[in-house]
């Protein structure tokens, strides 16, 4: 049984997977490339490293969650990365969204030295994450994630095995191409109820019950009327992911025509400097095409006030 667990990269989500560790009991090593992020788990009795080569070791599970395949390159690969210091036995698995082919490079460099590999990224967000309710998927060795299945359950509601390494990572892009449809269907359908001049707070009414529901559609419509973007899923990362999927389908002659789309909305958006806000921030570039501001009509306010709103921000 599992007892000793590195974690590199205590991110948004890093963050909330460590917490819950910490909670079940196991003996904890942490590592983030901005070492104020370990202060708070420190605290609680887990180990801070140096390097990732330093975090991995004594450690019979080691786990990551980083931003994109150039942070795996450095954590991973990088002169105090992770291989350098870890040794046959042990099992290393990669939660980030990457594109499948990292995956499989990770595993034949871990097969190397004699460790296991899983590529096991997540469904959920910040809240999930903290409350142990992601929605995970695992790629690998069978016998490999029963072992570590037991440590999973720590930190969501349901785990999928996916067989070869890669396909895990696949899955993940595979939900993020239909996530990224969604928010684009959702900012273009609220900008034009705007346009019609519906009241927003009933559009989000009907959106909440008519068959077309969904928790995605429901949470970030509800944060856009708000004016709420702050990150859950921030916008450079789905814009990130937006890159990977598009790779992905092109290497396998799948058509995502839809997906341009998104991608030059995404871009507009971080070119507005929205980049850090929530992946809904997607919005702001169709606000500014279209001149308007979507938000839930308060008492009295005229169409004129909301168009100064828009100036000023
Ligand atoms: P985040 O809050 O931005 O955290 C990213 C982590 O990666 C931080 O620990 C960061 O370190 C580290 N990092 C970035 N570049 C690095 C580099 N070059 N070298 C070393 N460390 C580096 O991101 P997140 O939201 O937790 O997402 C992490 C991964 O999970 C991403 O692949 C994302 O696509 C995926 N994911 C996110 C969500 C979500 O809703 N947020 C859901 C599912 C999957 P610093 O603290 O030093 O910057």
């Amino acid at each position: 049984m599992i007892k000793t667990i590195s974690y590199l990269g205590l991110g948004t989500m890093g963050g909330g997977m460590v917490s819950n560790l910490l909670k079940a009991g196991y003996k904890l090593t942490v590592w983030n490339r901005s070492v104020k992020k370990c202060g708070p788990f420190g605290k609680k009795g887990a180990r801070i490293a140096d390097t990732p080569a330093d975090a991995v070791r004594d450690a019979e599970l080691v786990m990551y969650c980083l931003s994109n395949d150039q942070a795996v390159e450095e954590v991973v690969f990088g002169a105090k990365g992770i291989l350098k210091g870890i040794k046959e036995g042990q099992i290393a698995i990669d939660m980030s969204t990457v594109l499948p082919a990292m995956s499989l490079r990770e595993e034949e460099a871990y097969a190397k030295r004699g460790v296991d590999f899983l590529d096991v990224p997540v469904f959920g967000s910040k809240q999930e994450s903290a409350d142990a309710k992601l929605w995970i998927m695992a790629a690998g060795n069978k016998a490999v994630f029963e072992k570590v299945k037991p440590v999973l359950e720590h930190l969501g509601q349901t785990i999928h095995y996916f067989g070869k390494n890669g396909n895990a990572v696949a899955m993940k892009l595979v939900g993020n191409l239909i996530v990224a449809l969604e928010l684009e269907a959702l900012a273009e359908g609220l900008v034009l109820a705007q346009k019609a001049g519906l009241d927003l707070s009933t559009v989000m009414e009907v959106v909440k019950v008519a068959d077309f529901r969904s928790p995605l559609l429901i949470g970030n419509g509800q944060n856009i009327l708000k004016r709420n973007f702050s990150p859950s899923f921030a916008l450079k990362l789905m814009l990130k992911d937006a890159d990977l999927i598009a790779k992905f389908s092109e290497s396998l002659e799948s058509p995502t025509p839809a997906l341009p789309v998104v991608q030059k909305n995404l871009e507009s958006a971080v070119a507005l400097g929205f980049g850090e806000e929530n992946a809904s921030a997607i919005i702001r570039a169709l606000e500014k095409e279209a001149g308007v501001k979507v938000k839930a009509r308060g008492a009295g306010r005229s169409k004129e006030t909301e168009q100064n709103d828009l100036r000023s921000e």
